[in-house]
């Protein structure tokens, strides 16, 4: 019996052998009618005569594919930091009530996403919270976010007149 491959003929060998450096693994194993794995398996064991076929060396196939990355990476970001700030931009924010509302004393098991944060416990536990709605991504209703954040505001506005 035989311990040839059936096959890799003499025709196909020669191929193999003239286009190596040519073609790349996927085109060779499309005109020889094999798959990709078999083309790189004969390579290797006739000595690894697969080239590059663009003629790039291996440092600078990994440097083009990090630029490649780099780029792909900064295009992305500007277009999710465009995305942000549209939204950021054109969301509505809600309206600051007059005076503050009552609390609603939820619990910490009860509070869900888009209702406030803000403790409401003036002493130890169990801990109660606002729960009034929010707007979206923020994690106090307009009065307690004013509150959070709107003093300081003021104060740098008064602080510069
Ligand atoms: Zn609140």
């Amino acid at each position: 019996m035989s311990t040839r491959s059936q096959f890799w003929t003499e025709d196909r060998l020669t191929f193999l052998v003239a286009n190596a450096r040519v073609l790349s693994a996927a085109k060779l194993a499309k005109q020889l009618g094999c798959s990709r794995n078999a083309v790189i398996g004969k390579s290797h064991r006739l000595g690894r005569i697969l080239g590059k076929p663009d003629g790039r060396s291996a440092e600078q196939r990994r440097r083009d594919r990090l630029q490649h990355q780099r780029e792909r990476y900064a295009k992305n970001r500007e277009k999710i930091c465009k995305l942000h700030r549209d939204w950021y931009r054109r969301r509505k924010a809600m309206p600051v009530p007059v005076n503050r509302p009552p609390p609603k004393n939820l619990s910490l098991l009860d509070l869900k996403l888009n209702e406030c944060h803000w403790p409401v416990t003036d002493e130890g536990a169990p801990f109660f919270y606002c729960g009034h709605a929010t707007d979206d991504g923020r994690s106090f209703c307009p009065w307690h976010h004013k509150e959070a954040h709107g003093y300081r505001r003021e104060y740098l506005r008064s602080s510069r007149n």
